[in-house]
């Protein structure tokens, strides 16, 4: 299958749709999920259109990756969180749900369950603050 550009994130990038935005440069937009699996779930959508990890550009991977751990660093200080998980998912069957890569940074809380996978949408105010402090912290 082929890259849709109508997609929500390629909207997100375009700017046709807000987003709690914690970091943008000509790479990738960092932006917090409004649907998180726990506080301060935070994806790292790169900026080069493909659909997934299968059919992306290894030179736009290897741009992003350094992002991504940035991100989950800054995560990690920002909520207190014990660990964070990194999540991608590639396909409907796997669980992909919006066709733009993209990667998860998901932070865990020792003793605290996961929420599901698109579960509950994320008061606006909360993420706003989240957005900031991890932007401060990158
Ligand atoms: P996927 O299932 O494709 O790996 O992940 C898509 C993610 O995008 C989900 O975690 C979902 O909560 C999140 N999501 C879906 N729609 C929106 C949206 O409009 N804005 C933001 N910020 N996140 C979204």
């Amino acid at each position: 299958m082929s890259y849709d550009p109508s997609n929500i994130f390629g909207k997100i990038l375009r700017g046709e749709i807000p987003a709690h935005k914690v970091y943008e440069d000509d790479v990738a937009l960092v932006m917090m999920d409004i649907f998180p699996q726990s506080r301060g779930h935070v994806l790292v959508i790169p900026k080069a259109a493909s659909r997934n990890l299968l059919d992306a550009d290894p030179a736009a991977l290897s741009a992003v990756i350094p992002l991504v751990q940035q991100v989950a660093k800054a995560v990690k200080h920002v909520t207190g969180a014990d660990g964070i998980r990194l999540a991608q998912f590639n396909e409907a069957p796997a669980g992909q749900t919006v066709f733009h890569l993209h990667f998860h940074v998901i932070p865990v809380y020792e003793g605290v369950a996961l929420g599901s996978h698109g579960g509950g949408k994320a008061d606006d105010a909360e993420l706003a603050v989240l957005a900031k402090d991890i932007a401060a912290a990158l």
